[in-house]
């Protein structure tokens, strides 16, 4: 399980973290959810080693990795620009994060690289190139590079806010149903509270850089706890 321990953050003057404290356990699906610019992606940074704190602390398994540098936490981070490399084939770009961190012999990573793209339904597009794939296949192979390392976290900011609305869907099934099978932590960020409601196990709703409130989303939906929450719940985003 992962635990967030009154975690602060400011960048220079501006205080982005005021204190947030989070239990997650393990095999959790939580969305992080909240309006533009109140802390969801400098939250998930910090919990992947990416950006430091200013206080406050980030456990895993009940072992303190505040200061552990990201390929130290076995956790893997899926942004909303897929970031692969574009002259690198599928097969390669898949392979990339244990290259990088000398994880196994060449037949152990080809036996990872395979079975992860075989959980993302593409084994068959291994040669191809990056462009000469649609948004949702590079979306894909994304998801494939973020699960290759068979982390127990897996953080994905806004990942499908680039897709059109039934890729979206389709793959916010694909999301749940690898979540499952691997048995992810996950923590996932977004704008959009439909996105959240239907696919969190918990929600945590951020205002300004706190949690406004923290439950099912059934809790959140039918029972917002201030006015704040009522807002955001109720409005179209
Ligand atoms: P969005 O939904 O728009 O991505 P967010 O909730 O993820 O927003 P953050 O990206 O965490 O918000 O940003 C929170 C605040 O911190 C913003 O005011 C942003 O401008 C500021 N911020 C983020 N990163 C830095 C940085 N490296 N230096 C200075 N300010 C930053």
């Amino acid at each position: 399980n992962v635990r967030l321990l009154d975690i602060k953050k400011s960048f220079a003057t501006l205080r982005v973290l005021h204190g947030i404290s989070l239990d997650i356990q393990s095999g959790e699906f939580i969305s992080l959810l909240g309006a533009s610019g109140c802390g969801k992606t400098t939250l998930l940074r910090i919990v992947a080693g990416l950006e430091s704190v200013s206080s406050g602390g980030v456990e895993i398994d009940g072992r303190s990795v505040t200061n552990l540098p990201p390929e130290k936490r076995d956790i893997a981070m899926m942004f909303q620009s897929y970031a692969l490399l574009p002259h690198l084939s599928v097969y390669e770009n898949v392979r990339f994060p244990l290259r990088m961190r000398h994880i196994g012999s060449r037949d152990e990573q080809d036996a990872q690289v395979r079975a992860a793209l075989e959980t993302v339904q593409l084994g068959h597009l291994a040669e191809r190139r990056p462009r000469q794939l649609s948004g949702g296949q590079q979306q894909r192979v994304a998801l494939a590079r973020a699960i290759v390392s068979k982390p127990k976290v897996l953080l994905l900011d806004e990942p499908l806010s680039n897709l059109d609305a039934r890729l979206r869907e389709d793959m916010q099934v694909e999301l749940i149903e690898i979540h499952k099978r691997l048995g992810l932590t996950t923590l996932f960020v977004t704008h959009d509270q439909e996105e959240a409601l239907s696919l969190s196990d918990r929600i945590v709703l951020l205002n300004a850089g706190r949690i406004e409130q923290q439950g099912t989303p059934d809790d959140i939906y039918a029972r917002p706890a201030t006015g704040f929450a009522s807002n955001f719940i109720g409005s179209a985003n």
